[in-house]
């Protein structure tokens, strides 16, 4: 009977050549991730360049891993890099950490911290797995300019707020159209 076992087993391996293959050509082929994926995070902008970063580390006390590290700066006039008070001067993600949980942008007041489809998150070293500010903010699009520089979008923080934000995201008015 032994004798016939390498036949019967080279037999599996003739009938699986013809099965239809299941597995992925990673990284060749790259499946699309589900749209609300939790991968990397970013760090956004305001349509004239500013950040939306205020540096309250609200981000890093959410944070169950402790993987986030903010250092707040008092933004000057002469230096300014987001339309509030202060920016984030430091900002780190280590991803040897981090849970990709989300509880961070659940935190953020600003929508300042938001979450990536890029889930691509290996590297040969721990170091080149903490993300620096550079690494986190979001590209500079058509428009915008790169901080420092004084707020193109009104003359103080709310106009920020009140022009962009709560246009969106404002309640109906009563009896209004949905
Ligand atoms: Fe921390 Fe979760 Fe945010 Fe990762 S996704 S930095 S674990 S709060
Ligand atoms: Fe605060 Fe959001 Fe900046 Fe974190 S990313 S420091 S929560 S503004």
């Amino acid at each position: 009977e032994q004798l016939w076992d390498p036949v019967a087993g080279f037999g599996v391996t003739f009938r699986t050549m013809f099965r239809k293959v299941v597995t992925e050509d990673y990284p060749t082929e790259k499946k699309p991730t589900a749209p609300r994926f939790h991968g990397r995070h970013q760090l956004n902008r305001w349509p004239d360049g500013l950040e939306k970063c205020v540096g309250c580390e609200l981000c890093a006390w959410a944070c169950p891993a402790d993987a986030i590290y903010v250092e707040g700066a008092s933004n000057t006039e002469d230096e300014r890099y987001s339309p509030g008070e202060r920016y984030g001067r430091v900002y780190q993600i280590n991803y040897l950490r981090c849970i990709l949980c989300g509880l961070c942008i659940e935190a953020c007041p600003t929508r300042a911290l938001t979450m990536t489809n890029e889930y691509e998150l290996a590297d040969t070293s721990r170091e080149a797995l903490i993300y620096e500010k550079s690494d986190l903010l979001a590209p500079l699009l058509p428009g915008m300019e790169q901080p420092p520089h004084p707020m193109r979008l009104g003359e103080d923080e709310g106009d920020y707020y009140r022009g962009s934000f709560s246009e969106r995201y404002a309640a109906p008015e009563p009896g209004a159209a949905r």
